[in-house]
């Protein structure tokens, strides 16, 4: 298969919708439409016009005008459209302008007022709802949006993926967490699970990985913000890619996904890595208070090893470990070897 005609079958196998993050002006929509529908093999542009901003004063978005530009773009090049509403009148107006697809934002999403609203105002309509994750993590309030959506719309309700804000420490902007939308999915296999790795990534250097990442969970598509002067964009400048960076991100995205087989594996050694990174995050946590013990007990002339508190420590954590079914003797082998480093820490 050549390159192209590769580009082409990945974007179709695997659901992408890419576009900007905000509708700036009927230029930049036009060009970015027309390079989505002679370039790639996307078929839904997304662009926001009502910008939700952690503050004021910032761009909020054109708006009104801005739906009849994405109408204009939807017309000439044959593209289906999404965008945020927040409110039952964005649904209104979305109705009015003949838009496809609208999501509920990771804003809305956690207030179960606001989106019990935006379901009742879509009763009825045949649009499709994409409902973006809340920012907290928790997946029943995601959940629940998902299925208000449910009630009230035919089309399918699809489930985004966008990161949590949490205060761990990520390299991201919005931490993955992938353990939630694998709730989800475990959840509700039948509902599609896409991902938007820019609002993950919040750079474009870490689009690729994330997307890659979503790809390994089985995940159904891809939501990715493109813009065609990402620099001098109004919104999310960081995060969106230029047009020649997207080719370039589908194109590493299907050599890598070229090969289908052992998806299932890829997906639970994907979970295996996070955990592990976890426990690799948790063991220094402790060593760092280790090493304030160590200090402590230095200034106060106590010996490194306490035998009574390493044998109460091994016998609670046996304890635990049996509740959880774990191997005695896998536990004791693993916490002598934690012991030993937290001795050598304290004797250097
Ligand atoms: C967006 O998609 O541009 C957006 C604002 O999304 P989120 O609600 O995920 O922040
Ligand atoms: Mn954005």
């Amino acid at each position: 298969m050549q390159r192209y005609e590769f580009f082409l079958y990945f974007c179709r196998m695997k659901s992408i919708i890419a576009g900007p993050c905000s509708v700036e002006s009927e230029e930049q929509v036009l060009k970015t439409a027309e390079f989505l529908a002679t370039k790639t093999a996307v078929t839904t542009m997304r662009a926001g016009v009502w910008k939700p901003r952690s503050r004021p004063g910032g761009f909020e978005g054109h708006g009104e005008k801005a739906l009849q530009w994405l109408k204009s773009a939807k017309e000439i090049y044959k593209l289906s459209i999404a965008t945020e509403v927040a409110t039952p009148e964005h649904v209104e107006l979305c109705l009015k302008y003949g838009i496809d697809t609208v999501w509920i934002g990771a804003r809305t999403t956690g207030n179960p007022f606001l989106v019990q609203k935006i379901a009742d105002s879509l009763v009825g309509s045949n649009l499709m709802v994409m409902v973006k994750n809340p920012l907290i993590p928790d997946w029943a309030l995601w959940l629940g949006a998902i299925e208000r959506m449910e009630t009230s719309v035919i089309a399918n309700v699809i489930a985004v993926h966008r990161g949590f804000g949490t205060s761990r420490h990520s390299q991201f902007r919005n931490s993955p967490m992938w353990e939630i939308p694998n709730e989800i999915k475990t959840r509700r296999p039948e509902v599609p699970m896409y991902c938007d790795p820019s609002h993950i990534a919040g750079r474009t250097d870490l689009v690729f990985l994330v997307a890659q990442r979503a790809l390994d969970m089985a995940m159904d598509g891809l939501m990715i913000e493109i813009h065609p002067d990402a620099k001098h964009a109004l919104t999310d400048g960081f995060q969106q890619l230029s047009f020649e960076e997207f080719e370039h991100l589908i194109s590493e995205l299907a050599k890598e996904n070229a090969c289908d087989e052992h998806r299932p594996l890829k997906r639970m050694r994907a979970i295996i890595d996070d955990l592990d990174e976890e426990i690799i995050s948790a063991l220094a946590k402790r060593l760092k208070i280790v090493d304030e013990i160590g200090d402590y007990k230095r200034q106060n002339d106590m010996l490194a090893l306490q035998p009574e508190r390493w044998k109460k420590l091994l016998k609670k954590r046996l304890e635990l470990g049996k509740r959880h079914d774990l191997n005695e003797d896998f536990l004791v082998g693993l916490w002598t070897a934690i012991h030993s480093e937290s001795l050598r820490r304290q004797e250097t």
